[in-house]
This record gives C-alpha cells, structure tokens and sequence, in this order.
C-alpha cells in the first residue's frame, strides 16, 4: 500500500489519497448508498447531471460543476430526502465525429469517412466510445460524485432514441417542426450547419476593399457614369448580391433609388434599395446585399424579396454561380478576384480593417453563413413559455444576475435549426418518397403515408445534440414509457429539483 521506495519504511505518517479514495469509494458503491429509491416515503430530490460528452476526458470545469452538484445531493441524502442524482454520457454529435475523422486521417493508409461509407463510419465511432465512453465514469468515481450508477444513461441509448422521435413526430404534427431554406452557419470543412455555440468570434485583421458600382445610364457631368463606391471584406461574395442599400433618408442617393447597378465581373445588374438598416454615417452610406451570405443581408432580402444567390458548394468551393471563380476555395477566389477587381478599377481602395469573424469551433476555419434547406423548430410559442415560468418564479435563477440574460436571450430568440450534416447522432425520422412526399413517423414506416409508394429514402441528416439534451430530465426517467403512463421514477422525480451548469448553456440550442 505505501508509495515509498524503501522496503524498510514503516507506514507512512502523510495522508496519501491514493490509498484512501478508491477503496472508500468502492465500499460507498458497493453498499449501494448511492441508490434512489423509484417509490419511497421520503420527500424526492433530483439532480440530472448534464451529460459530459463522450469524447475525451473530464476537465476543471467539469469537477467544479460535479462537486457542487455531489455537495447538494448528499446534504440532501443526509437530510432525509429519497435524492437522486442521475449521471450519463452525450454522444455529442459533431465533437465525436471530428475526433474519430481525425483519428481516421491519422490511419495509414489515411481513411476518411466517405471512404468508408456511413455503416462503416457509424460502427468506428460505436468502436471508439466503447473504448472510451466508460473513462468518463472512472473520472467521475475519482471524483467522490455520488451517482445512481445503475441508471446512468447514454444519449444513444434506445429509450432515449425513442423519447427523440416522439417529440419529433409530435412537434411536426402541431406544426412546430419544419423544413425551410435558412440561412445558417456553415461549416465547410465538415461539411455541417454548425450551432452559434460552436462559433468562436475573434477579431481578425483583415482588409476593407472599396469597390465602385457602375449606376446604369447616369453620369457625371462630365459625361463619365456615376458610380457608387461601398466596403466589404468579403468581395467574393459580390457573386450573389442582389442589391445595393442606402439608407431612405439620404440625401446624397434618394435620387437614384429605383435605379440599377451594373455588377462587376458579371452580366447581371441589381436593384438600389432603401433601407433604414443601412446606417448613413457608416462609410459612404452604400452597402451591397448578400442575403444567401450574410445574416443581416438576408433579413433585407427577406423585406424586400430580393433574389438569394448561393454562391457556394457544400465543400467550401464557389459553385456556378462564381462564373469563371467556379472550383475555387473561398480563400483562392478571393485573391484571385481582387486581382481582376484591380484590373477592372472597380477596386479603388484598400486599407487595413479589424473586424469580428467567427470561426468553427470543431475544424478552426472561417465560418460562411450559408443558404441552406434545413429542419426547423418554431420558437416563438415555446419561449413564451420559457419565459413565463420564469418570470412567475417557478423556475429561479442562481445567481439571479442570469434571469435578464435568459429573459433577453428568449425574447430574441429566432427558430431552432435542429438538423445537422452529420452521421453521428440521432438521425431524422423523416422518409421521402419517389413523388417528394415525407412521411414522418415513430417507427421505420413501409410505405410513404400520400402515395403508398414503398420506394422509401430516409433523411440523411441527423438531429443537432441539444435536441436529445433538451429532453434528458424526462427521457433518462422512461419517459415515455409503455402505452403513455408515466413511470414510477417520473412520477416521483419529474420534474427535478436543481441543474447545475455553465451560463453558457443558456444560449444552447440557437440560431443555427
Ligand atoms: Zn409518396
């Protein structure tokens, strides 16, 4: 048992935890202390520990929040109540498939995903968190955290799965889920709608080019055409503008509002739009629209119908919409635009700019704002009641500082883009036929539900993570259970009592 070297030493006078912990923790486990009752004369308390993700190990962060959460219960325990505390794992959908991917490359011969195809890339991954899934658990032991082991619960599991489609199947069914053309934060290297969560933004020290538009049949005085002069850092993206903007109250354009720009590069011209969006001190007053590239840009587009042009394939490279750019890497093209920018005299300034870019927190690369068609969940009637119940105090923030944050952040709040270009996770319980029909549904349906057509193709896309982890209080409790009844552990425990977590997690689940 002691850790000394020297055979002689008597046992040793310092407390070393190494001898202690594990064996005092085995006997903690073994005894079963750790246990909750499903049905007990004590008054119930419940913590659902919020899954750590399956990849890696546990950081500082995470035995900060485990230690508080293992004070509350056992103070609770001791004090007489039936407590509960929940463990489990989260598949953590994009973390885990970028780690296996990685893992993959670093094979010889290198392997990539596509290579192996889906099955094959879904069983490696299953591989990888056998091997790895159950660290976690040992870390956590390490800890003290005084867990009911014999329910800890994965995000994969069945009845979780189960619990996922149904929610799934009930929110489309009352209109709350839907599939649109969005735009959404797109990550080029994994090829996925990445969540504003996974977007770092850093400032970054890039270039404001200065480009000249050609106003159709205007000009001078002296018989040249009028142009109109804007800013961007992004002139590759002049491909899918479909308008100029100035604000309607400027004096400088109010005249040529209604008229055309000759958009460099191409043949297309685009409209001169008012809107008050656009500030009149900012620059010259003029900013081009991308309503397909832009977040800001698309909610113009949206006021004033304007065209949106996807400039971009999926793996980062311009489409048929960026003319003889098509092929390039963002990067690639945007040099070599600037360079016919030059020629053309439609750059006519360049000068340093530091401006906020997000990058991809999985892949580290700049992340497009990309049009997109994608599963959606409406907000708007949730967060009412998100906010009622906390705003009737049912539910209390600690420290309280937090309830403007999460007030503010639902009364903002845009719809949930829940699908994700991933093989990892849980995948959509959407089938389409031949024909286009969908038919969603609980379980694998045999033929579409419009047309009967038994050519059935189910969607590629899986759920975003926080999907199955917006139903963790309830489905790791059986939730829902045989013929709709609440199980013995929901009636007793749901709804649970404390959640411990980091602030940031009040923004999960957002734009995109
Ligand atoms: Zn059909």
């Amino acid at each position: 048992m002691s850790q000394s070297t020297e055979s002689t030493e008597p046992s040793s006078t310092r407390y070393n935890p190494l001898d202690v912990e594990a064996r005092i923790y085995t006997m903690w486990e073994k005894a079963g202390y750790f246990k909750a009752e499903d049905k007990s004369k004590k008054p119930p308390f419940a913590i659902i520990l919020p899954p750590p993700n399956v990849t890696g190990q546990l950081h500082m962060g995470h035995a900060l929040d485990h230690t508080i959460q293992d004070l509350i219960i056992r103070w609770k325990r001791m004090s007489g109540f039936n407590a509960l505390w929940l463990p489990g794992t989260d598949h953590a959908g994009i973390a885990t498939q970028s780690v296996v991917e990685r893992e993959l490359r670093k094979a010889t011969p290198p392997q990539t995903r596509q290579g192996l195809g889906r099955d094959a890339f879904v069983e490696k991954i299953w591989d990888w968190k056998h091997q790895y899934g159950d660290r976690i658990y040992e870390q956590m032991r390490r800890l003290g955290d005084s867990c009911d082991w014999d329910r800890a619960t994965f995000t994969l599991d069945d009845g979780v799965s189960k619990a996922v489609r149904k929610v799934f199947v009930d929110l489309h069914k009352r209109g709350l889920i839907y599939r649109g053309t969005r735009l959404v934060n797109w990550s080029w290297p994994l090829e996925t709608a990445i969540s504003d969560l996974e977007v770092e933004h850093r400032d970054t020290k890039g270039t404001l080019y200065h480009l000249a538009y050609e106003v159709e049949g205007v000009t001078n005085s002296d018989g040249t055409p009028l142009r109109l002069t804007l800013a961007t850092t992004r002139p590759e993206t002049l491909l899918g503008d479909t308008a100029v903007a100035v604000h309607p109250e400027d004096e400088r354009y109010k005249k040529l509002i209604g008229g055309r720009v000759k958009l460099p590069l191409t043949t297309r011209t685009i409209p001169i739009i008012a809107d008050t969006y656009v500030d009149k001190e900012f620059g010259t007053g003029v900013v081009k629209i991308t309503p397909a590239h832009d977040f800001n840009d698309y909610q113009v587009g949206v006021r004033h119908k304007l065209e949106m042009i996807n400039i971009l394939n999926k793996n980062g490279t311009l489409n048929e919409h960026g003319g003889k750019f098509q092929g390039l890497k963002i990067q690639e093209a945007r040099k070599q635009m600037i360079v016919a920018l030059k020629e053309s005299e439609v750059l006519v300034r360049e000068e340093p700019h530091q401006n906020s870019v997000g990058y991809c927190s999985r892949s580290g690369a700049v992340v497009e704002p990309m049009l997109s068609e994608q599963w959606f969940v409406r907000m708007s009637q949730m967060a009412t009641t998100a906010r009622h119940v906390v705003e009737n105090g049912s539910i209390r923030f600690e420290p309280e500082s937090w309830t403007k944050v999460y007030l503010h952040w639902m009364s903002i709040i845009e719809d949930w883009c829940i699908s994700r270009q991933l093989w990892w996770g849980h995948r959509i319980p959407a089938w389409v036929c031949d024909d286009g029909h969908t038919t969603v549904s609980e379980v694998d349906p045999s033929e579409c539900s419009t047309c009967q057509s038994k050519n059935l193709k189910q969607d590629e896309d899986v759920l975003d993570t926080w999907f199955s982890s917006a139903l963790w209080p309830f489905s790791t409790m059986g939730w829902p259970g045989e013929n709709g009844a609440p199980t013995e552990l929901e009636k007793t425990f749901y709804p649970t009592d404390v959640l411990v977590t980091g602030h940031d997690i009040i923004f999960s689940g957002s734009r995109a």
